[in-house]
């Protein structure tokens, strides 16, 4: 007989598959979508209940969808949170979690390397009601100690970071918060559940772009808050009210999403491995960004803390910017693009698109350099993804 109390006991890879899915009386096998705005009452008694919040049930999809909430209970378990919290996007769940945490006077203390959007919304929303960030570098944990202030209510990092695959180390940060009565909250889009759990490591809120991975196919936008029942609580009441909820079409699409989640990491990080071993050693490339290799300074680190390197590598190739170019323009298959997280393999030049608005000084403090370039390594053949940057590449070695 179906039982999900054996959850507990269930592995990652079987969460993935079959987490969060309470069938409705139509006995359907796979997770059905509920394409309604609204529920209807058997009476006016049922309503107010339900309204009043004194009977569990559905009201209005802002808050409230089927749909929705198998998304929010099967993403829950991977990353091994008490409660899931899903929103319109990677940006509204960041946003959401801080008009839910902060207040005017309060402040966060975030890496450097962020994705470019979470810097705006800090510095000029959040800046606007009085909240104030600070930025460190992400791997030196004495500057976060030092950065922080009795006003610091939250830390935010993404780890590893983007386009430098750059670790923080999780558990330090989560013992700084706690010693300073902050929260820690890890961005966890380049890795996901299936390659690192920040939670268990420490961290209170992990947000989530399901854009990228967990989707993995480029097909919606769409974000989460995972953390404890207290916090969500929180996060819940400003997506309830402000709005920025997920439709039930795109959480169906990510929670089937989920359930191939861990076969399409584990390839992903195994055909990143190969390129960057390949790139490290091409005479055209200077270094290779990507913490699976030894020489990469926090590989020890993210062996301990994650299950795999993820797929987002960054390479610095001969000839500053127009060699960068060259290597992204010689490309016939890969897409350029500044996406990443799908089966599609992208390649993205930093310096002049995703960090593009940051000044010359701050790219320099990022390790932005014009010959940088970005591959979000896809699920296409190895050898074919090979194939398509020697040609640029080797063109270039030979100039
Ligand atoms: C894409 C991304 C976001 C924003 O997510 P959207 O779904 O595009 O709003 C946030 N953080 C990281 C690390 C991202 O890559």
């Amino acid at each position: 007989m179906h039982d999900d109390s054996q959850q507990d006991e269930w592995s990652l890879e079987t969460l993935a598959i079959r987490a969060g899915h309470q069938r409705t009386f139509e006995q359907e096998h796979s997770e059905p979508i509920f394409p309604t705005s609204s529920f209807v009452y058997e009476s006016a008694a049922e309503a107010a209940r339900k309204f009043g919040g004194q009977e569990a049930g559905n009201v209005y999809s802002r808050f409230t969808n089927p749909t929705v909430h198998t998304f929010e209970r099967r993403l829950a378990a991977l990353e091994g949170g008490e409660r899931c919290v899903a929103t319109s996007s990677g940006m509204s769940a960041i946003l959401s979690t801080a008009l839910a945490l902060l207040s005017v006077g309060d402040e966060i203390v975030a890496s450097r390397s962020l994705f470019g959007s979470t810097v705006s919304l800090l510095d000029k929303y959040l800046g606007k009601f009085g909240i104030t960030t600070r930025y460190v570098e992400l791997s030196n944990i004495a500057a976060w100690e030092e950065a922080v202030s009795p006003a610091t209510k939250l830390l935010f990092a993404e780890t590893p970071s983007n386009p430098l695959s750059e670790v923080a180390d999780i558990p330090a940060l989560a013992a700084l918060a706690k010693r300073c009565g902050a929260l820690l909250a890890i961005d966890n889009c380049f890795l996901t559940p299936a390659l690192q759990q920040p939670i268990a490591l420490g961290a209170d809120l992990v947000i989530h772009s399901a854009t990228k991975y967990l989707d993995g196919q480029g097909r919606a936008v769409g974000g989460a808050v995972v953390g404890k029942h207290d916090i969500l609580e929180e996060v819940f009441g400003v997506v309830r009210t402000c709005g920025p909820c997920l439709s039930p079409f795109n959480a169906w699409i990510f929670t089937k999403g989920l359930e191939t989640l861990s076969l399409r990491m584990n390839a992903h990080c195994e055909n990143a491995m190969t390129l960057a071993r390949w790139l490290d050693q091409h005479p055209a490339v200077n270094k290779v960004y990507y913490s699976g290799l030894e020489a990469h300074p926090q590989h020890a680190l993210a062996k301990r803390q994650q299950r795999g390197f993820g797929a987002v590598l960054g390479f610095e190739v001969k000839g500053g910017q127009a060699g960068a170019w060259q290597v992204i323009d010689a490309t016939r298959m890969l897409s350029i693009t500044g996406n990443l997280g799908d089966v599609k393999t992208t390649i993205t030049h930093p310096a002049t698109t995703t960090h593009g608005r940051l000044s010359e000084d701050q790219k320099a403090a990022a390790g932005i350099t014009p010959g940088l370039v970005r591959v979000a390594v896809g699920l296409e053949s190895q050898v074919d993804i090979q194939r398509d940057l020697a040609r640029g590449l080797d063109a270039l070695e030979a100039q």
